[in-house]
């Protein structure tokens, strides 16, 4: 890609580097050379949609904000993808998020197309009603852009499903109709059993493979420690779910400080993390209950920083589900030195370049029970995106699927998703004898090709 005529978009040329760069590095350009066309195409987005929120804070003073709408590929299906307000959202964070968002749709084996959009609203502060206002004014322009078989958004950082019903209300209201438009819906109201928990356990049932692979199935969660950052929806329901196998969760985090067990033995129970979600809920942070006597007796909080270094005794499995470029090379190399052997990102590029290519070769240079194994964001955490996938086809077709039938789909997706991964690396990553296929690589191989075949079938390269 050149970088010529284009803004300075750090986070968008990382997620593309990191794509591009193991494309280069398998041997699908020698046999396909003509891909090399296709990933310039799928480089561009089809389209991006940049507008005014202007909202009314209780004060009555005007507010202004930035609304956006990346509308990346549409080769598989309608653009799919979550919306996130936080004040950091900027056209090359949703460039970065709507880019790995394609890949990690394709490799569901749904038919959705990638998007991703939000707005540089802060929720943190806000009463409930400035959140409804925001809401409202930010989809009265977004419903001109989507619809159910043209974008259907959802949540991501700041959106939970109590925005999406504010914002689900004003395109009812605008359009007059009941769609689908947006999922992470309500349960009463068109929303997925399991929704709320896909993108956590989903995760934790990708990882689960991880393990019995590496080990021949001789292991399991049962008796791991388990490292997590932040306490949002995506953390709290991988912790749930890594207790309920049998593991130790032995840290949480928000973008105050981190959550730490003091001792070598122990978990969080799921008491402690249902506490940590209903503040979460009202928008406070983890150091209001980290000073309570009950948490500080048990745990040390440790403020501006992140769980990976300040974790005592052994990790063995670490799972990222905080933000993006949330491990540095540093941090790999640590959870290395405390025992890790599996990173499994829930979060979108939770690792910087510099973390993975400190644990790729771990991979590539360590054998059996010293291996390093890592999996990337758009393979592990795809689970979130997939069920809400089930819930559009849950609203096209009028119906509601029980939980054990979503939870069904859920472990079959995730089971794929990891084989798929697996196998094309097999296919098309050079690996040194008795190493374990790159699942970077063979992800981000298995989730281009597939877009890249839609896209000439739809002539959009030749
Ligand atoms: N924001 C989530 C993600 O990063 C979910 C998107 C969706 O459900 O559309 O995959």
């Amino acid at each position: 890609m050149t970088a010529q005529n284009l803004p300075s978009e750090p986070e968008f040329e990382q997620a593309y580097k990191e794509l591009a760069s193991t494309l280069e590095n398998s041997t699908l350009f020698q046999k396909k050379p003509e891909f090399r066309k296709a990933l310039q195409v799928v480089s561009v987005p089809e389209r991006v949609v940049q507008f005014r929120v202007v909202w009314e804070d209780d004060q009555g003073n005007v507010q202004i904000n930035r609304g956006f709408r990346v509308q990346f590929n549409s080769a598989l299906g309608p653009y799919k993808g979550g919306l996130r307000f936080h004040p950091s959202v900027n056209l090359s964070i949703l460039k970065f998020l709507g880019f790995e968002q394609i890949f990690k749709n394709a490799l569901t084996g749904l038919n959705m197309g990638g998007g991703k959009g939000g707005s540089d609203f802060d929720p943190k502060g806000k009463s409930d009603n400035e959140i409804r206002r925001f809401c409202v004014s930010f989809m009265t322009e977004l419903c001109k852009h989507i619809g159910q078989d043209t974008d259907v958004p959802a949540g991501d950082i700041g959106v939970t499903g109590r925005e999406v019903g504010f914002m689900f209300g004003q395109y009812k209201k605008i359009r007059n109709e009941w769609v689908g438009v947006l999922t992470g819906k309500g349960q009463s109201w068109g929303g997925s059993l399991i929704r709320p928990e896909a993108t956590g356990y989903g995760v934790v049932y990708y990882v689960d493979h991880m393990i019995k692979y590496a080990s021949g199935g001789k292991e399991s969660f049962a008796g791991k420690r388990v490292a997590i950052s932040g306490s949002g929806n995506v953390a709290q329901y991988a912790a749930l779910k890594v207790i309920e196998l049998g593991g130790s969760v032995i840290s949480l985090s928000d973008s105050q400080g981190a959550l730490v067990l003091s001792g070598e033995e122990g978990s969080f129970t799921p008491e402690e993390i249902n506490q940590i979600a209903a503040i979460k809920v009202e928008r406070k942070q983890i150091s209001e209950l980290a000073s309570t006597s009950a948490f500080s007796s048990k745990f040390k909080y440790i403020a501006g920083a992140r769980p990976w270094t300040n974790i005592t005794g052994r990790v063995d499995v670490a799972l990222p589900s905080a933000t993006q470029n949330e491990v540095s090379g540093d941090e790999a190399k640590a959870l290395i030195a405390a025992g890790c052997k599996f990173i499994a990102e829930g979060s979108n590029m939770g690792s910087t370049q510099e973390a993975i290519d400190v644990f790729e070769a771990h991979r590539e240079g360590n054998q059996g029970a010293s291996a390093i194994w890592y999996a990337p964001g758009k393979a592990a955490n795809a689970g979130g995106v997939a069920v809400s996938g089930l819930e559009m086809a849950q609203n096209s077709s009028r119906v509601t699927w029980t939980s054990e039938e979503v939870d069904t789909r859920l472990k079959h997706i995730m089971e794929d998703c990891f084989n798929n991964g697996l196998a094309t690396a097999k296919e098309y990553v050079p690996a040194a004898e008795g190493s374990l296929p790159s699942l970077v690589a063979g992800s981000n191989i298995a989730g281009f090709t597939k877009v890249a075949e839609a896209m000439k079938d739809h002539g959009d390269w030749w």
